[in-house]
């Protein structure tokens, strides 16, 4: 079979990973990096990689198969998923929830227009996760599911750390409780509040002379952020925070209690404990994109979500070997 050309969009960490998840599928080829600023100023991982101006996708249907899109939920896809759907397959991680309707019409009418296929949200969570919701309350009707994340990086809180005066640098790490997890694994079904299901810490650089007790302040009363939580705040050097928290873990897990009869308790569980959020996060792209380049390939056009996807699309092997081997 042909290869599948794959263009990346967008060269941030999402686009770095998806340059090497390409690299470790051998049905996929990389057919570019297409950017918003000068080419030249855009370094890819793999000197064998292209870096093009994003304007340059105009009219490269013959080269590419399908883009993977790799920026921000907040500014970035909202523009450009149903922009690039007018004309290309494609796949995206957003991941803004309760815009996800929204964001699934506008790229929906375009796809349909253009006879295109756009997978979006894909990912973790959304992605991963929403299928595991979905099944647990598919199959376990009479139950509840709890979502927890971490341990991991939070790039949202560790930015609103760093706009606080007197800070220097620093990070927060959300951590789920351990206890609100056991009692959801025990098929308690409890109610948990916010406070209940994840505490978060951070790891603090000051500006010289900068007063250690204000910023801890700051930080547990902001609102949203670190009020509805209980928050632990420690204050190392630049030197701590360069050689302890320059990676991006993260993971979580959702798990669905429910019964079956009375007394009956069935508990399902999913994990995932991530190194690196965004090299991960692209790893899930780029098997969606597979997907989005065989349903458009089959005349199924339009956006889809993860769970309008058939599972067997996403793995290399034909049908006739997913039954063999992993059925
Ligand atoms: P990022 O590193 O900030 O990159 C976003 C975009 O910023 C890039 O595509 C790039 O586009 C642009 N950019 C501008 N100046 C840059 C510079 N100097 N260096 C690097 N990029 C620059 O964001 P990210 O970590 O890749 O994450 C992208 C999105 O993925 C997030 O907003 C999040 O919504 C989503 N995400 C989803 C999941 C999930 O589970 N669904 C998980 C993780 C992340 P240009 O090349 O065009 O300038």
């Amino acid at each position: 079979a042909e290869p599948i050309r794959v263009g990346i969009v967008g060269y941030g960490n999402l686009g770095r990973g998806v340059e090497r998840a390409i690299g470790a599928n051998p049905d996929m080829r990389p057919a570019g990096v297409f950017t918003r600023r000068a080419p030249s100023s855009v370094v890819p991982a793999s000197e064998s990689t292209t870096v093009r101006g994003i304007d340059d996708l105009a009219g490269l249907q013959d080269e590419i198969d399908v883009l993977v899109l790799c920026g921000g939920s907040r500014s970035d896809l909202p523009l450009q998923s149903p922009q690039l759907a007018s004309a290309y397959s494609l796949v995206d991680s957003f991941d803004t929830h309760p815009r996800i309707p929204e964001h699934f019409a506008a790229v929906d009418a375009s796809a349909r227009a253009a006879g295109t296929t756009a997978i979006i949200s894909t990912g973790w969570d959304p992605g991963l996760f929403s299928l595991q919701r979905l099944y647990g309350e598919a199959i376990l009707p009479q139950g509840a599911t709890h979502t927890f994340w971490g341990r991991g990086l939070s790039q949202g809180h560790s930015d609103a750390i760093r706009r606080i005066p007197g800070v220097a640098g620093g990070v927060q790490y959300t951590i789920p409780s351990e206890e609100a997890m056991a009692r959801v694994r025990a098929g308690e079904s409890p109610v948990l509040s916010t406070r209940d299901k994840h505490t978060r810490e951070c790891f603090v650089v000051l500006e010289d002379g900068a007063d250690a007790d204000a910023v801890r302040e700051a930080i547990v009363t902001m609102p949203d952020y670190f009020e509805p939580y209980d928050t632990t705040v420690h204050f190392i050097t630049a030197e701590e925070l360069a050689r302890d928290h320059a990676g991006a873990p993260h993971g979580g897990f959702v798990i669905r209690s429910g019964t079956t009869s009375s007394g009956t308790t069935q508990t399902v569980e999913f994990r995932l404990a991530l190194d690196s959020n965004p090299e991960f996060t692209a790893s899930v792209l780029v098997a969606y994109a597979r997907a989005a380049a065989r349903l458009a390939s089959a005349g199924d056009h339009g956006a889809k979500t993860p769970f309008d996807v058939a599972p067997g699309l996403l793995s290399p092997k034909s049908p006739e070997a997913l039954r063999a081997e992993l059925l």
